[in-house]
């Protein structure tokens, strides 16, 4: 918990009327005040709008009513999540000016169940990258070492939940972009199925990747927000018709019986820390000597991952993005024609990396390297797919490192390349679907937290967050 509240405590004294959500969010604002100018979290305070929102929360329990689960609980919302009459940025200048006319179906969620948004929390432009750096509006620094980043894209969010700024926030993932910035920051982070969250007014990265989930001091405050945001919608196609899985079903079950898979191709992924794969396999023996039946599971194409993910996700990127014209949202730079303004539009409005990513997409997708690239990079996500099926065949769960590392500093990592080797261990359940989250593990040599990851099959999220849960409370004796 680091010392910070925990949401649930939050939303539950507030329900019995003994803390007013107007003295919790500026007991919040105040902690903003204090540092949010080191930390840079966020793009955007909503503080009028967070105010009314406490007030009314109030008024409702005044009046005898259910305030929701997350009463008057303070939450941060990354900047690609639409928020009505609020700016949303991505992190881009190309989306200067633009205000969404809607709120993301998440957003919608949280002001119902009482949650109140304290701010749009700063990225990586487009979510693209892996330390919030690549933003439009400068980095965020990492609460635990602020000559460090946060991770990336959610850095921002995680950031926040670091520094006490708000018990809960939401990210999205499309390759590690929850897990890895709450490795870095030492919180909980919450990547779901595919489909068990609405991505409705999430602004596009890779679509078939992108899934939207909780950052938390615990895993009990996670799963109250997963809880919360979970379940279909109308408004996403590709939202899933049952009923989600409850996250806070079996938290208290513990793992006796439960066979745990301890994946060897991600303990000795390429560039990864000793001390970080130990820390892992130590998660593993605490879950064993609670009850568990652990073992090492190879899941093969796991290996691959990185290669498709960074021919898929461009290419999803580059149809994406395709629609900052100019005409439709945020920034123009006019020219003489239009193909002029569109060309002054784009090499103005997006930052180095997401052009890269364009590039690569659209070259990946080009007549004459379909085949040999997107084509190919399928091919190996249908493998990764078959491989996991396989090892959920004798695992409930699996386990592995989230990072390979641990926070690195500010402008340490200038190669793309090296950027994207971050990834290594979270970019596999993107391109399965399946959810994954990242538990705080204790610390590194140097002092920096460990996270690990919990993985479990599609809508296995009731097991995933009932081991997170055990491993949790095994954390303290580290
Ligand atoms: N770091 C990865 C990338 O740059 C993942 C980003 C994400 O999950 N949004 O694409």
């Amino acid at each position: 918990m680091n010392g910070h509240e925990s949401a649930l405590g939050v939303a539950a004294a507030v329900r019995r009327g003994d803390r007013s959500a107007a003295e919790v969010l500026e007991e919040h604002l105040a902690r903003i005040g204090e540092a949010e100018g080191e930390i840079h979290a966020f793009n955007t305070l909503t503080e009028d709008a967070a105010r009314a929102a406490a007030a009314a929360v109030d008024a409702t329990v005044a009046e005898g009513r259910d305030p929701g689960p997350l009463a008057g609980v303070p939450v941060a919302v990354k900047d690609n999540l639409c928020t009505r009459g609020i700016r949303t940025t991505a992190s881009s200048r190309i989306l200067e000016g633009w205000v969404p006319p809607y709120d993301a179906t998440v957003v919608s969620r949280l002001a119902a169940a009482g949650a109140v948004m304290v701010g749009k929390t700063n990225l990586d432009e487009f979510a693209m990258g892996s330390s919030t750096e690549n933003s439009a509006f400068g980095p965020t620094r990492n609460p635990v070492d602020v000559t460090r980043v946060p991770g990336g894209s959610s850095g921002g969010s995680a950031a926040a939940v670091a520094a006490g700024f708000a018990p809960l926030a939401l990210g999205s993932d499309t390759g590690g972009s929850i897990r890895q910035p709450a490795a870095f920051c030492g919180v909980v982070g919450v990547k779901p199925t595919y489909g068990a969250v609405s991505r409705y007014g999430l602004i596009a990265f890779a679509s078939s990747l992108d899934q939207i989930g909780p950052f938390a001091h615990t895993v009990a405050d996670a799963a109250a927000l997963y809880d919360v945001i979970a379940g279909h919608d109308a408004l996403d196609s590709t939202s899933l018709s049952e009923a989600p899985p409850e996250a806070s079903a079996r938290l208290e079950a513990g793992v006796d019986g439960l066979r745990v898979g301890v994946v060897s191709e991600l303990v000795s992924a390429d560039g990864m820390a000793p001390e970080i794969a130990e820390r892992a396999r130590r998660a593993a023996d605490a879950l064993s000597a609670a009850g568990a039946k652990v073992d090492e599971v190879s899941v093969p194409a796991a290996t691959y991952g990185l290669s498709a993910y960074y021919l898929i996700a461009p290419a999803e990127a580059s149809s994406n993005l395709a629609r900052y014209d100019g005409v439709r949202y945020g920034l123009r730079v006019p020219g003489e024609d239009v193909t002029e303004m569109y060309v002054r539009t784009r090499t103005e409005g997006f930052g180095a990396e997401v052009k890269r990513r364009i590039m690569l997409g659209t070259y990946a997708l080009s007549a004459g390297y379909y085949d040999a690239y997107y084509g190919k990079a399928q091919q190996v996500r249908t493998l990764i797919i078959r491989d996991f099926e396989r090892a959920y065949e004798s695992f409930d769960v699996l386990i592995a490192p989230t990072t390979p590392g641990t926070a690195f500093k500010i402008g340490d990592i200038v190669d793309p390349l090296t950027m994207y080797l971050n990834d290594v261990c979270t970019i596999p359940s993107n391109l399965a679907g399946h959810p994954a989250m990242s538990v705080p593990y204790g610390t590194a040599s140097d002092g920096l937290p460990i996270g690990v990851q919990v993985l479990a099959p599609a809508l296995g999220e009731s097991v995933m967050f009932q081991v997170a849960a055990a491993l949790e409370s095994t954390a303290g004796s580290l």
